[in-house]
């Protein structure tokens, strides 16, 4: 569905009420040059109030671009279809792929009910302004009631809440007088300004070192408990996944491949790709002679796909007269948990 420029009227839609946001069968073309990239390929999820879901895979299998389509921020080569239903803070159910992305009702969504924080702190500030004048302008765009003095009071007990020493002296710095975590910390804070639903976390940790990742984690943690926000988690680390997750999504090559919950996915994988990514953790006990596993080849370009297996050219247990010749279902292991893999045929009920 190509998204108009202009506002207009959304059918009704019912989502279950214990959830805030519901995606059902997603797809997303790129158009690049005379190609047709089918970057996001019938993708479904659901997000419960206060959860986290992990979005897991590689460069190139989906994930940021699923993210962007449902705060409407692709580029305008994009093309979504399917159903994001959002559940707005007034309680109205709404489609957003029907939205207009620069119409009135996307832009009050937009930053005060789902945010985002993107992986790259460096580049998300202005160089020319100071901290606290950015985030101070993000309140004042959002509530209209907010002056610039309360505006200012607000961003100083935010950038205290998120662990800035002397937040006093630091509202009024500019970017290149913090550190990346120091960074990290301030856009997180301007995310959570106005207080959003949803926050949708894209690599957040992935620009920063180990100790200052785990302590944007539990930065993220703490915050989320306070707020009660639910959190789109966005990585391609697995390690970090376990510390933050209630329930992980494994995409690769534009799907959905396996789903469960943290427990299920990390002490009963059944995807071939899932065990790849766990085998190719580093472990405490490890000796350093011994090589990490890597899984052999890339991502293939989503161009002109086959129904069939996209990682069949990968997997050390295709089956090659099943595979790489046919549509692949999703098959139940158990409860909650669900695979699509034909290694499954034996022994799961095949649902859906
Ligand atoms: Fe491997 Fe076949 Fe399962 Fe694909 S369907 S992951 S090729 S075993």
């Amino acid at each position: 569905m190509k998204r108009t420029h202009r506002e207009h009227t959304q059918a009704t839609y019912e989502m279950s009420p214990e959830h805030i946001l519901e995606v059902k069968d997603l797809h997303v073309h790129i158009a690049v040059d005379d190609y047709d990239l089918h970057a996001v390929r019938g993708v479904s999820f659901s997000l419960k109030k206060g959860e986290t879901l992990g979005l897991v895979g590689e460069s190139g299998c989906g994930k940021s671009v699923t993210s962007k389509e449902i705060l409407g921020i692709n580029p305008n080569n994009c093309t979504g279809s399917g159903q994001i239903l959002y559940r707005t803070k007034a309680g109205k159910v709404l489609n957003l792929l029907e939205l207009s992305r620069d119409g009135e009702t996307y832009r009050s969504i937009r930053g005060s009910e789902i945010s985002m924080i993107f992986q790259e702190p460096m580049t998300a500030f202005s160089p020319l302004y100071t901290i606290g004048n950015q985030l101070a302008e993000i309140v004042l765009l959002h509530d209209p009631k907010a002056t610039k003095a309360s505006a200012r009071a607000h961003v100083l007990e935010m950038l205290k809440k998120v662990g800035i020493a002397n937040p006093e002296k630091r509202i009024d710095q500019y970017p290149h007088e913090f550190s990346g975590g120091m960074l990290q910390r301030a856009l997180i804070d301007m995310m959570l300004c106005c207080n959003p639903d949803i926050l949708i976390a894209d690599e957040p940790t992935t620009a920063l070192d180990v100790t200052i990742q785990a302590q944007i984690l539990e930065l993220m943690r703490s915050l989320q408990k306070e707020f009660g926000m639910s959190i789109l988690f966005i990585t391609h680390d697995l390690g970090t996944v376990a510390n933050m997750c209630d329930h992980v999504a494994v995409m690769y090559l534009g799907e959905i491949i396996e789903f469960g919950t943290v427990h299920q996915i990390f002490h009963n994988p059944q995807h071939p790709y899932t065990r790849g990514l766990l085998r190719s953790l580093p472990k405490m006990n490890q000796s350093r002679e011994k090589k990490l596993y890597i899984i052999d080849g890339v991502v293939p370009l989503p161009v002109e796909l086959p129904p069939c297996c996209g990682f069949h050219d990968r997997c050390e247990a295709c089956m090659d007269d099943v595979c790489p010749k046919r549509d692949i279902p999703e098959f139940t292991v158990e409860p909650g948990h669900m695979v699509r893999c034909m290694l499954m045929e034996q022994g799961a009920r095949k649902h859906g």
